[in-house]
């Protein structure tokens, strides 16, 4: 599943492909959408733009494409009128005069009036995107959501998969943000000072940021141990997938262990318990 980093740099991809173009052609496989093929053709792509595990391409003449992969869709660039070789079923199709980019599989796809995209049921249930460039300027804001009353009672292992909290964080995100904070996946906001709360908040904005501005690889089986070592100010990853080697701080074996049904990698040493209080 792609987090933040990733889902913003495929949509910087497909902008650079076509953002700033006429649409020449376009096609839609569902045919409740079939009449925009006509409406599309001669409007300009205004932006590509990420909101969560969504994205929303917005258009000239007032409508925008909202598209959710969930777990099976998969954007693709071509040259007009080309068609990469695949078994999967092309979705949507929109062409410029140099580039054609593609939706393969997804399902969920609709188009809004621009006007009122906001207030798309997904995107109304999405918190603050880490990786918006407002944001990334205010930790307090992040601090502040934090210790608000609404998430201030929740384990941190939680919190910090829940999109509603922040959008854009995700498994391996998570275990490296509490990794660099030190911090217990079962403690909860309220069970931290104001220093341990201030330098969660800027994690929760910096190393997101630093997987997308340095193109962090989320490691594959097989994947070779160096090709995963320090590399200057790369992003890399200190816990994530790394159980049973030694912790870059104390040595001790990074464990894994379930957290939301998903895995979550931490140094038992860096990151100790709850406190008994
Ligand atoms: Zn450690």
């Amino acid at each position: 599943m792609p987090e933040g980093p990733e889902i913003r740099r495929a949509a910087d991809r497909l902008a650079a492909a076509v953002a700033g173009q006429t649409v020449l052609r376009a096609q839609f496989a569902f045919a409740q959408l079939q009449r925009f093929e006509r409406e599309l053709v001669g409007s300009r792509i205004l932006s590509i733009t990420p909101r969560g595990k969504a994205l929303l391409t917005a258009f000239d003449n007032g409508w925008t494409l909202y598209t959710h992969n969930q777990l099976y869709g998969v954007w693709k660039v071509a040259r007009p009128g080309q068609r990469p070789d695949t078994t999967r079923s092309l979705r949507v199709a929109l062409e410029t005069a140099s580039a054609a980019i593609l939706l393969y599989s997804a399902s969920d796809i609709e188009l809004w009036r621009s006007d009122e995209i906001e207030a798309h049921p997904f995107l109304q249930g999405l918190g603050p995107d880490v990786l918006d460039p407002a944001l990334n300027a205010d930790a307090d804001a992040v601090a502040a959501r934090l210790q608000s009353l609404a998430f201030r009672g929740r384990a941190l292992g939680a919190l910090l998969l829940d999109q509603g909290f922040l959008a854009g964080m995700g498994n391996y995100l998570r275990a490296e943000v509490l990794f660099d904070t030190g911090l217990h996946p079962a403690l909860r906001p309220r069970d931290l000072d104001a220093a341990q709360t201030a330098k969660l908040a800027r994690a929760l904005l910096a190393i997101p940021r630093h997987s997308y501005t340095t193109r962090g690889i989320e490691p594959t089986p097989g994947m070779r141990a160096d090709y995963l070592a320090h590399e200057g100010e790369r992003f890399r990853f200190r816990v994530f997938k790394r159980e049973g080697q030694p912790c870059e701080r104390c040595g001790t074996p990074i464990t894994r262990i379930a957290s939301q049904s998903r895995p979550l990698f931490l140094c038992p040493h860096c990151q100790p318990g709850r406190p008994s209080q």
